[in-house]
């Protein structure tokens, strides 16, 4: 093609390709490719090496820096409409560009798995399988023996628009495989092929007059009412907003209000959530009050029913999505409103692949669509606190408790000197008989799953390590063997030392297994349920054993971190936590802030109802300062604290952070990697200006250095300027990508980490 004609027309095709490399690509549009047949956001098939791959087009252009001649042109044009508005591609640039992540991999994972595979979204296919209706009139009673079978039949019951096997085979257990066959004989179980619908992203029709109220909201308080008409003042450009307001002062009822006006307006609303699991309250006060539709996005969901939902957010048919983090990255033409609930909560955060915080992209995304976006807790990140300091956040607290229910009493069992029988002191187990016997149910919160975190060899002192981690195994009593909780591998319980063959071994510290045991013996006669990990793995289990917690009365519940989010459980009048020590002295400076949202979080659980609730800290450090703070000035004062110490010593929120990780199989390796990476820095910032205040912490061993036989190192890299953080990195990768020291180790960057390790 001649240059002049070139120039004119727009004849370069910039994409995204899903390859490491951090970088976009330039191909040429063929003869026979119309530019007006190639749009920004459709799916295009190019020429990569020796394969073919799925991009996306970023944007037509008339030009390029690459010689012409050694552009390819694309072979194929794979949609016919954008399959991604154009706000979504802009928002994707900005992860890329934020994150320092290859391009590709952004815009492939935030698509739905069927642009990704196949060539044209026609094509494809699932096989999934249904129950017939045929099992569905039968009487199941007549399986009671064949546990597997009625154990499929009740999954796919729940999902009448099918599962493929991967999904069967994720709850199902031994031999469940011939299960199947035989269901599938009895003619109970059918698989069908299914073509998955072919999407186009269009734009919604002008708003439908259906109604949109189903049943009106609760008359709220004055504190409600003046945060809901501060939002409304500002509902139609970009604004944060923190709701920051304790357990039960009302912020649902707050966001409801918002999103009512929202609806009224044709708007919809997203709604992100730390975990969709535990919030199903949530979801029924949503739809309790609206009556347009509502869908969640989780990881729960398969392909095809998340391709569904992103279709119908994209179509305008969703009018509120509630999803977990990556629902950020929905299309969602009408947007009005962001909320974003548990704030504070780390699931916000990625933390493999692309680390990036949905909260931050959130506010990018509504800054973007001028729109506003709400952040809710009761235990906001010093992050959102400080953007309330330098008012680039609108602060609004709500400190009383809406309704009847009055704050739990919070204070401190000093466990020196008191024999702990299994983790418990004598003043707990009194105060759990004082609440049984006036026939509340008591909450004990152990963050440790297991019987015992450690096996110990009285004679030789032999511990329990995993040979692949720097940790140590957890013995499970009730499977009775061995686990790690880093790489999971299971050893069986050994009979004697595997040292010196003595026998006699203990089991060093509590675990919630044997919080259970010890308090089934203490009460014999009391119901106990125990929520964590171990306990809920089977769908549905978690939810079971939520209901007989809201039912019952004169139970124990015990739990782990999931008790500690959105459960409502109003017969509960005391809540102890057992061990906040380990909280206490980590080395990570962020420990205090997730300590203290811990124990606000789980005091929240007590006393939601008309009863008042107690809540107790079992500790060996009751002079320790910040618990102090936290106990007689709140969250708040414990914050401003916390707030106060990290500006004194440059730390997050009045430094920028970055984590540079790198894994190999031998120390060797992520050593030189990141001496590498620190000599070229420290290169790149002799030629900044002298003013730069970037630091280099590191290279350092991780704080677990071994984890799954592999060896981990890290580079911390700060500055007070978030400008200059990013160019360093921005030259560093530059520099380092394609060396023989980076393609010996998997690393990745950390844009302001939260778990430093
Ligand atoms: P949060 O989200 O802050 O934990 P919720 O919105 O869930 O608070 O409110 C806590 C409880 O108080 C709920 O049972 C809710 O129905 C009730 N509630 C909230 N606002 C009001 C109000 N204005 N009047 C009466 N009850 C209210
Ligand atoms: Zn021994
Ligand atoms: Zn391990």
């Amino acid at each position: 093609m001649p240059e002049e004609k070139l120039k004119a027309a727009l004849s370069i095709v910039q994409v995204a390709v899903p390859t490491p490399l951090r970088r976009k690509f330039d191909y040429l549009l063929p003869d026979d490719i119309d530019s007006e047949q190639v749009l920004p956001g459709m799916r295009v098939l190019v020429p990569f090496g020796r394969t073919k791959q799925i991009a996306v087009v970023l944007a037509m252009a008339a030009k390029t820096d690459i010689e012409l001649k050694k552009l390819r042109p694309i072979v194929k044009v794979l949609d016919k409409k954008p399959i991604l508005p154009t706000d979504i591609i802009q928002l994707l640039n900005w992860v890329a560009t934020y994150y320092h992540h290859p391009i590709g991999e952004v815009f492939q994972a935030a698509l739905p798995v069927h642009f990704r595979k196949k060539e044209s979204a026609s094509t494809q296919e699932q096989r999934l399988w249904f129950l017939t209706e045929e099992a569905k009139k039968a009487d199941w009673d007549c399986l009671k023996r064949a546990v597997r079978q009625r154990s499929i039949l009740e999954q796919l019951k729940k999902y009448p628009e099918g599962l493929t096997k991967e999904q069967i085979a994720s709850e199902q257990e031994g031999q469940w495989q011939s299960a199947l066959k035989t269901l599938q004989k009895k003619n109970w179980l059918q698989e069908q092929v299914q073509a998955h619908i072919p999407y186009q992203y269009c734009l919604p029709d002008s708003a439908s007059d259906t109604a949109i109220i189903k049943n009106p909201g609760l008359s709220l308080n004055e504190e409600q009412q003046s945060a809901v008409a501060n939002l409304l003042s500002r509902d139609d450009y970009f604004s944060a907003s923190l709701i920051d307001g304790i357990t039960g002062s009302g912020k649902t009822e707050v966001y409801l209000s918002v999103i009512e006006q929202q609806l009224n307006n044709a708007r919809q609303v997203l709604v992100l959530v730390p975990e969709i699991g535990l919030t199903p309250q949530l979801i029924y006060r949503f739809e309790h009050r609206f009556s347009v539709i509502i869908a969640t996005l989780h990881s729960g969901l398969n392909n095809t029913q998340r391709m569904k939902i992103w279709q119908q957010a994209a179509s305008g048919e969703i009018r509120i999505l509630i999803g977990t983090r990556s629902a950020v990255f929905t299309p969602m033409p009408d947007l009005g409103v962001i909320i974003i609930d548990e704030e504070h909560d780390l699931s916000f955060k990625q933390q493999d692949g692309i680390r990036y915080s949905a909260k931050d992209i959130a506010l990018v995304r509504a800054n973007y669509a001028d729109i506003p976006i709400m952040l809710g807790s009761a235990t906001p990140s010093m992050e959102s606190l400080y953007l309330c300091q330098q008012e680039k956040m609108t602060h609004l607290k709500l400190r009383q408790r809406a309704g009847k229910a009055r704050p739990p009493e919070v204070h401190l069992i000093d466990i020196r000197g008191q024999y702990l029988q299994h983790g418990m002191s004598r003043t707990l187990i009194d105060l759990i008989k004082q609440h049984l016997a006036k026939e509340n149910q008591v909450l004990l919160f152990q963050n440790r799953r297991g019987y015992s975190p450690v096996l110990l060899c009285n004679k030789c002192g032999w511990i329990s390590h995993c040979h692949r981690c720097d940790a140590k195994l957890t013995y499970h009593r009730q499977r009775n063997h061995l686990r790690c909780h880093h790489c999971q591998i299971e050893q069986p319980l050994p009979a004697q030392c595997p040292e010196c063959g003595h026998g006699d071994l203990s089991q060093l510290g509590v675990g919630t297994e044997r919080v259970e045991k010890v308090v089934r013996e203490i009460f014999p006669e009391i119901e106990v349920i125990r929520i964590d990990r171990d306990t809920t793995q089977r769908k549905g289990a978690m939810q079971n054993l939520l209901e007989q917690a809201r039912d019952g009365k004169q139970q124990i519940l015990i739990g782990t971190q999931m008790l500690a989010k959105g459960h409502h459980f109003p017969n509960v009048t005391l809540v102890a936590i057992l061990d906040i020590d380990q909280g206490l002295y980590s080395v990570d400076f962020r420990a205090p802030e997730r300590l203290a949202q811990l124990i606000v979080q789980v005091s929240g659980r007590a006393g939601r109802e008309e009863k008042k609730g107690q809540v107790v800290l079992q500790t060996a450090h009751p002079e320790d300062e910040m618990l102090n703070t936290l106990l007689s000035q709140g969250y708040a004062g414990f914050a401003a604290n916390a707030l106060a110490e990290r500006k004194a010593i440059l730390l997050p929120p009045y430094a920028y952070q970055a984590l540079i990780r790198a894994e190999a199989n031998h120390i060797n390796n992520y050593q030189a990697f990141l001496e590498y990476c620190f000599q070229t820095m420290s290169a790149i910032k002799q030629n900044l200006s002298s003013k730069s205040d970037v630091q280099f912490l590191g290279p350092v061993p991780a704080p677990m250095e071994k984890k799954a036989g592999k060896f981990r190192g890290q580079l911390l890299v700060q500055s007070s300027q978030r400008k200059e953080l990013h160019r360093i990195l921005q030259d560093l990768i530059w520099n380092v990508e394609l060396t023989k020291a980076a393609q010996r180790v998997r690393w990745s960057i950390d844009i302001d980490p939260q778990e430093l390790y």
